[in-house]
């Protein structure tokens, strides 16, 4: 059989390393951190999370909930370990960064048939390879890339949110709740009055922003935009996104607070929180002096601010093929969040059926493209079929289902069915 080079081993790579290895393919796993880093990682371990330690929603009326179910089926290392490292989050699937990325590592790193090698690649290899660099794949190989692509490329910004010591933080003013008391209680509220979000409002809208590479123009993601371009929109934008309060009622007093920022457990120590959606590109100094006027973290030790990246990803309805190969190139695989999907689960998806189609090339064996039906499909058919010149990264979610023969006005039901159609459509195929 032949060897297959994986280039990253963020959450695609590490996911495509393991299904090719699980396919009886021997792997050569280029990483180049601890060697050389990006902008957004901290550590040397594979798969590590960037920003929020949430890998979302994880029922089946949800369509990451449903990505997941399938990756579960599909022996994924990601979700398995995201599910032995998890920590409480309500209904979604949020683990302890740290354990969940050293388990990653370990369980690639000691697979017989992966061998890693700790360097920046700069070329793209000969032979079956997978690229799986992600949004913030260095400089060099993001060039050779691009002219491989033609003029395809694109690139966005986004953002971090800041975490905080969890010992610093004032248990008499916030209250532990999740939402709609749905799950186990996992969320630390912070709540406030409208004087007081008026005067952090003002507080925020006027602080400075760090200063601004050459970024030719600025394009945020949706899901991961600044708290201060988000606030920006207007007074009450906030107050229907990160601090919405329905359903956070206050057991202290019974009544619903006029704004509610809440802060999630980071690690399973409980250790360290991070501000839910307070992803920000404001100057250190100014993200103390502004989200220290939050109830209960007037005196908030910040062990990790938010901080800004590029993020960068290609034109893959021009250039992929739904198996995740290169239109030009047979024995080349793309793999992430470089590809459109958008999303740790996501990117840990697309390196599952890159991985899978990789092995299957390297054994001669035909390779497969998932049903549309399924959550991996449908991710692979928008990516492939997106219209280019308006292409955007795009989380999981059931708008990108084929919708079902009958009309189903219960939403839940909807999803519901949707999700068991997935999951039949899943087994069907591994028949
Ligand atoms: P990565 O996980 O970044 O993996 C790529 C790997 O390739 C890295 O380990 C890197 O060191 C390595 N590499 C890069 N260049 C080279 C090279 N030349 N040679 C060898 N190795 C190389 N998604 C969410 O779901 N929730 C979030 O909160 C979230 N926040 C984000 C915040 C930021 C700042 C960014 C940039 C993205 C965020 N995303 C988030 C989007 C996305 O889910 C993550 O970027 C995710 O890590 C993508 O997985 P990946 O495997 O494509 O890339």
């Amino acid at each position: 059989v032949k060897t297959v080079n994986v280039i990253g081993a963020g959450l695609a790579g590490s996911e495509a390393a393991w299904q090719l290895a699980e396919a009886g393919v021997p792997v050569n796993l280029f990483e180049m951190r601890p060697v050389k880093t990006t902008p957004a990682h901290h550590t040397a371990d594979f798969a590590e999370l960037v920003c929020s330690n949430s890998l979302r929603g994880n029922g089946l009326t949800n369509a990451v909930g449903v990505l997941k179910e399938e990756m579960r089926r599909l022996n994924s290392v990601v979700i398995a370990s995201a599910d032995e490292t998890a920590v409480p989050a309500g209904g979604a699937l949020a683990v302890d960064r740290d354990n969940f990325s050293a388990l990653i590592t370990k369980k690639v790193k000691e697979h017989p048939l992966v061998t890693v090698i700790a360097e920046e690649v700069t070329e793209i290899p000969e032979g079956i390879t997978i690229i799986a660099t992600g949004p913030l794949t260095s400089e060099p190989l993001a060039k050779e890339i691009a002219s491989f692509n033609g003029s395809h490329g694109f690139y966005f910004y986004d953002a971090a949110a800041p975490i905080i010591d969890s010992s610093t933080i004032d248990r008499e003013k916030v209250y532990l709740k999740s939402r709609y008391d749905k799950g186990e209680a996992a969320y630390l509220n912070c709540p406030m009055t409208e004087e007081e979000f008026m005067r952090f409002y003002n507080a925020l809208i006027e602080a400075e922003v760090a200063p601004q590479k050459e970024f030719e123009k600025e394009k945020f993601f949706e899901g991961c935009m600044p708290i201060e371009v988000l606030a920006k929109r207007g007074v009450k934008t906030m107050l229907f996104g990160p601090m919405k309060p329905v359903g956070l009622e206050d057991p202290k007093t019974g009544k619903r607070p006029y704004a509610v920022i809440q802060l999630r457990q980071d690690n399973a120590a409980a250790s360290m929180y991070n501000i839910v959606g307070f992803q920000t590109h404001l100057k250190w100094g100014e993200q103390k002096r502004v989200f220290q006027m939050i109830p209960g973290l007037e005196k908030a030790e910040f062990l990790r601010y938010g901080v800004m990246h590029r993020n960068s990803f290609m034109n893959s309805p021009e250039l992929l093929r739904p198996t995740y190969q290169s239109k030009q190139r047979e024995d080349l695989f793309f793999a992430g969040q470089m590809t459109g999907v958008e999303g740790y689960v996501e990117s840990a998806g697309s390196g599952l059926v890159a991985g899978l189609n990789a092995a299957r090339l390297a054994k001669d064996e035909e390779l497969i493209e998932f049903p549309r039906e399924t959550a991996i499909g449908s991710m692979a058919y928008y990516i492939t079929h997106a219209e280019g010149k308006h292409f955007q990264p795009m989380n999981a979610n059931f708008g990108l289902f084929p919708s079902l023969p009958e009309r189903i006005r219960d939403k839940k039901l909807r999803y519901e069915t949707l999700a068991e159609r997935a999951l039949n459509s899943l087994a069907e195929m591994n028949k």
